[in-house]
């Protein structure tokens, strides 16, 4: 990668096995999978099947461990192009690449030996992370005081973990979790909360509710549930007490993510406007022609490139933190690619006229995908708070 964030070759070659993917796999099926009104049955195992054969599931390997090791720009990137076909689909890989990400750099030897190469193997294998619960949500992005109510208590060889987690991404579809859980009574999250890798077929870990999202609906959310679910010693990751520390090494990817995922929202809404605008006529000549409309658009497309510039700087600095990474980067730039989104959904939608409210143009689809970023990854206002507690506490 180069430091003005031009796509090289390799990456070109990549983002047309995605483009592929999109057109082929994804695009002819995402419309009548949205519409579904069982939420469960909204996921599809073909896409994930098919990612799979595309090596998309596993690019965030490294070779040692089977894939081609794309750093956090290139997935970005990737992640972009996914989402301008499907949100759902996007998200379902997003969390999977960024958590492969994770255990590659958090996960101990025995555990990456033993965890990698069945995550590598399976092609149905997804990956999920459980930190939200009902009553510690916005809290563990700014206030570490608060516990995890999921508890972890000691016992012989392990833990025994009891609670539940919510709107969980992947939840009732992975095969392997990052799980938060209290293991200091007394102490905030901070301090007190340990990670855990659990799987999926663990006794006393079930499946809840899955969620009835009003977007994004080709990814699942569910509830996880624990009940006295024993979790081996050899399945803490890092140490014990030092949950935190294993979140914020991945922090900075997820927000970056997070932020390309709703960027494809954005992209694919603009690239349909300006179609729409191209052959609906009214005043006499193409709204393209109308002055109003025309830099409207170029506003929108404007807010699009900001919002890549954006995502690209810190994903890249994400990889190479001496270069210049600061911790707002961590937070900031879902913000600003989901603000725009919502703004240029808008626009779209005033653009397309009454026939943007109709479900059959495709529309109104997008811009319940797009409301997905204003909470998901952690609520815009939140991270604002995060980031001026980094800017302005020190
Ligand atoms: C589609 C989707 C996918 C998700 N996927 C996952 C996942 O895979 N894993 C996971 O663990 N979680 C996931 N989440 C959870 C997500 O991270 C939480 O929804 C988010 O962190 C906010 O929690 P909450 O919804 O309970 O809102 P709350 O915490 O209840 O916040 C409500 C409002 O209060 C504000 N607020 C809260 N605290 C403060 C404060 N101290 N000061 C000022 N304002 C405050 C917030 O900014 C917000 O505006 C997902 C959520 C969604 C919607």
């Amino acid at each position: 990668m180069n430091a003005v964030f031009a796509e090289i070759e390799e990456q070109r070659a990549i983002l047309e096995t995605v483009r592929r993917f999109v057109r082929d796999v994804v695009s002819p099926v995402a419309d009548e999978l949205d519409r579904r009104d069982d939420p469960a049955t909204c996921f599809s195992w073909e896409i994930v099947e098919k990612a799979d054969a595309a090596g998309i599931r596993t690019m965030t390997l490294s070779q040692e461990w089977g894939g081609i090791g794309a750093d956090s720009l290139t997935t970005a990137m990737v992640i972009e192009e996914l989402a301008k076909g499907d949100i759902g689909v996007a998200v379902v890989m997003a969390q999977t690449l960024k958590l492969a990400q994770a255990l590659q750099k958090t996960a101990s030897p025995e555990q990456r030996a033993k965890y990698l190469p069945r995550f590598r193997d399976d092609p149905r294998c997804l990956l999920a992370i459980g930190i939200t619960e009902p009553e510690t949500a916005s809290n563990y992005f700014i206030h570490h005081a608060a516990p995890f109510h999921t508890s972890a208590e000691r016992t012989d060889g392990g833990w025994l973990i009891n609670g539940m987690k919510h709107f969980i991404s992947n939840g009732n579809r992975a095969g392997l979790y990052l799980l938060f859980a209290q293991t200091e009574a007394g102490k905030g999250l901070a301090e007190g909360s340990t990670c855990f890798l659990v799987e999926r077929d663990t006794p006393g870990f079930s499946i809840g509710r899955v969620h009835d999202k009003m977007g994004e609906r080709l990814a699942n959310n569910a509830e996880l549930v624990f009940d006295n679910c024993f979790v081996p010693d050899a399945n803490v990751v890092g140490a014990p007490g030092e949950g935190f520390q294993v979140l914020a090494r991945f922090f900075p990817q997820s927000n970056t993510y997070a932020a390309a995922t709703v960027l494809g929202v954005a992209v694919a809404a603009y690239e349909r406007t300006v179609e729409w605008a191209r052959i609906r006529v009214q005043g006499g000549k193409p709204l393209i022609e109308h002055d109003g409309i025309r830099a409207q658009l170029a506003e929108m497309r404007m807010l699009n490139d900001v919002s890549r510039a954006y995502i690209h700087r810190a994903a890249w600095l994400a990889d190479n933190p001496d270069a210049g990474w600061d911790r707002t980067l961590g937070a900031l730039p879902k913000v600003f690619a989901s603000q725009s989104a919502w703004k240029v959904l808008t626009w779209a939608s005033e653009i397309h006229g009454g026939y943007g409210y109709m479900r059959d143009v495709g529309l109104e689809k997008l811009l319940r995908d797009a409301a997905a970023f204003l909470h998901s990854d952690g609520v815009n206002r939140t991270l604002l708070l995060k980031a001026a507690n980094f800017i302005y506490s020190d």
